[in-house]
C-alpha cells in the first residue's frame, strides 16, 4: 500500500480546544458586559490521536493536555476538508467548502460572505492574525477583517517559513501594544507540523527531536546517502517508495517530535498572554485544519473545552468531556451567540454554545466536503461513509465497533452505504446550487511549483 499524495491530508477530524483563562461575567449579573477576548490557535496538520489528551501513549503535548484538563473536551468534532485553505475558510465563514468555494490557491472569498474577524471587528474588537502559510495569505481574502495581519512564510521559499517560537515573539510584540480594556481577537497559525517540502519536513528541533526520534531505517536516505526526510517524502509523493513498518515508525517519530515542539510553543503563547493579563476573560480555541496520513487514510479527532466562557446568558460550565458532534463551521455561530446576536445570514454551522451548559450538541450529521477530488464523506449515527472520486473507492466504518476504521464494510452493508451516499449527494447538490461566487486570481509559476512540492497539486486531474 502506498501513501498517496492526494490523500496525505485526508484526515477528517480536526482538533479543537475552546477554553478560557478565568470565569467570565454574565450579562445579567455583572454590568457593563464586556465581550470576551478570543484567542484562536490553528495547528496545521495535527492529528489528535497523537495527543495524550486523546490517549496517545507518548508525551507529545503536555501543555495542551494541561490546558484541556481545564476545559470541556469534545471527542467528536470534525473539520470539513482535508487541506488547509478550504478548511480554514470554513472555520472563518461557517460555510462548507462546496458553498464558500475557496478550495485552492487562486480562489477568493466572495465579498458577500462575512468572516469571523469582520463579525468581531464589528463589535469593536482589535483583530490580529499571525500566519506562516501562504494558503492563508491575503489573496484568498478569507483573512478579511483582520486589522493587524502578520504573514511570514518566506515567499515561495517554504524552507524559510517562520517557526512557532518566532511567531510567538511577533504575537507578544503586538500584545504589548494593546491598550486599555478593549476586547481582542487573535488568530495564530502554526505550520511546523506540515511535512513535505524541501528543508523542513516536520520542524522538530532539539531537544524535542532526541526525545522522540529513534534510529532511522536504512531506506530513509536520499540519493547522496544522507538522511533526509525531505527526499523521502518527495519520493513518497511520487509513489516511488513503499512504506514498511520501520519507515512509518520513523515518520511518526519525526511527527511526534514536531508536535512536542509546537505544543511547547502553544504553552509559551498562553503563558505569555497570561503574564500580560490578556487571558483573564478570553475564549481560547485550539484547532487543527486537518490531520496527517500515515497510511491509514487519516483520522483526527477534535476537541474543544471551556472552563468558563464569558458569554451572554451562559453560566459557568464544568470542565470535562463531551461527545457532542460539532464541526468547524459551528465555531462562527457559536461566537455570534456568545455576542448575543444571530449569525450572519446564510451561515450553515450551528452554535454549540449550549453544550457548555450541558445541552445536547446541535447536529446529528457531519459532512466532509471538498470539491478538489479529495475524499469526501458523511458521518451519521456513528457510521462514517467516505468516497474517493479519483479511484471510485467507497469506505464504510462503524465507529462504535471500529473506532480506528480498520474494517471497511462498504460491500457488506450496501443499504446503509447507499443511504449515506444519498445524504452526501443531497448535501453537495444543495451547496453547489447555492455556491457563493468566488473569483479566481492568477497564481504565479513559482507558487504553483511550491504547491506541487507540498503535494497539493500532484495529479493532472486537479485544476
Ligand atoms: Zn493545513
Amino acid at each position: 500500500m502506498r501513501l498517496r499524495p492526494r490523500s496525505s491530508r485526508a484526515a477528517w477530524l480536526a482538533f479543537v480546544i475552546l477554553g478560557v483563562a478565568s470565569l467570565g461575567c454574565d450579562g445579567r449579573t455583572a454590568p457593563p458586559w464586556r465581550p470576551p477576548d478570543v484567542v484562536m490557535i490553528s495547528i496545521d496538520t495535527l492529528r489528535a490521536d497523537h495527543l495524550p489528551t486523546y490517549g496517545y501513549a507518548r508525551p507529545t503535548a503536555p501543555h495542551i493536555d494541561a490546558w484541556a484538563r481545564q476545559a470541556l473536551v469534545f471527542d467528536r468534532a470534525y473539520s470539513e476538508a482535508p487541506h488547509t485553505l478550504p478548511s480554514h475558510a470554513s472555520l472563518f465563514t461557517g460555510l462548507y467548502p462546496s458553498r464558500h468555494g475557496v478550495l485552492e490557491r487562486g480562489d477568493t472569498l466572495a465579498p458577500s460572505v462575512a468572516t469571523i474577524a469582520e463579525m468581531l471587528g464589528g463589535h469593536r474588537y482589535r483583530t490580529a492574525a499571525f500566519v506562516n502559510c501562504y494558503f492563508l495569505g491575503p489573496d484568498a481574502r478569507i483573512m478579511r477583517g483582520f486589522t493587524h495581519f502578520d504573514a511570514d512564510y518566506g515567499g515561495t521559499d517554504l524552507s524559510a517559513q517562520r517557526d512557532a517560537g518566532t511567531t510567538n515573539e511577533a504575537v507578544f510584540a503586538w500584545a504589548d501594544g494593546l491598550v486599555g480594556d478593549e476586547p481582542y481577537f487573535l488568530f495564530v497559525l502554526y505550520f511546523d507540523l506540515h511535512s513535505d517540502w524541501e528543508g523542513l519536513p516536520y520542524h522538530a528541533p532539539e531537544p524535542f527531536r532526541s526525545r522522540f526520534v529513534r534510529e532511522p531505517p536504512e531506506t530513509y536516505r536520499s540519493g547522496d546517502g544522507t538522511l533526509s526526510a525531505t527526499a523521502y517524502l518527495s519520493h513518497l509523493n511520487q509513489n516511488r517508495i513503499r512504506l514498511d513498518a520501520e519507515d512509518l515508525r520513523y515518520l511518526r517519530d519525526l511527527y511526534d517530535a514536531s508536535i512536542a515542539y509546537t505544543d511547547a510553543q502553544v504553552g509559551a503563547l498562553l503563558d505569555g498572554l497570561d503574564r500580560r493579563g490578556r487571558l483573564r476573560d478570553a475564549i481560547v480555541v485550539v484547532t487543527a485544519d486537518h490531520g496527517e496520513e500515515f497510511q491509514d487514510h487519516g483520522k483526527l479527532p477534535e476537541m474543544r473545552g471551556a472552563p468558563g466562557p464569558s458569554c451572554r446568558g451562559l453560566e459557568t460550565p464544568t470542565p470535562g468531556r463531551t461527545d457532542a458532534l460539532v464541526q468547524h463551521v459551528d465555531v462562527l455561530p457559536t461566537l455570534s451567540e456568545c455576542l448575543g446576536e444571530p449569525p450572519p445570514a446564510g451561515v450553515q454551522g450551528q452554535s454549540f454554545l449550549g453544550v457548555f451548559g450541558g445541552a445536547p450538541g446541535p447536529r446529528t450529521t457531519a459532512y466532509f466536503d471538498t470539491s478538489l477530488g479529495y475524499q469526501r464523506g458523511v458521518l451519521r449515527d456513528g457510521w462514517k461513509w467516505l468516497e474517493d472520486p479519483p479511484t471510485g473507492a467507497r469506505q464504510l466504518y462503524d465507529l462504535a465497533a471500529d473506532p480506528r476504521e480498520r474494517r471497511n464494510l462498504a460491500k457488506q452493508d450496501l443499504e446503509r452505504g447507499a443511504a449515506l451516499a444519498a445524504e452526501l449527494a443531497r448535501h453537495r447538490a444543495e451547496n453547489e446550487a447555492a455556491r457563493v461566487a468566488s473569483e479566481r486570481v492568477e497564481v504565479s509559476p513559482e507558487v504553483h511549483e511550491a504547491l506541487e512540492a507540498l503535494g497539493y497539486l500532484p495529479a493532472s486531474e486537479e485544476p
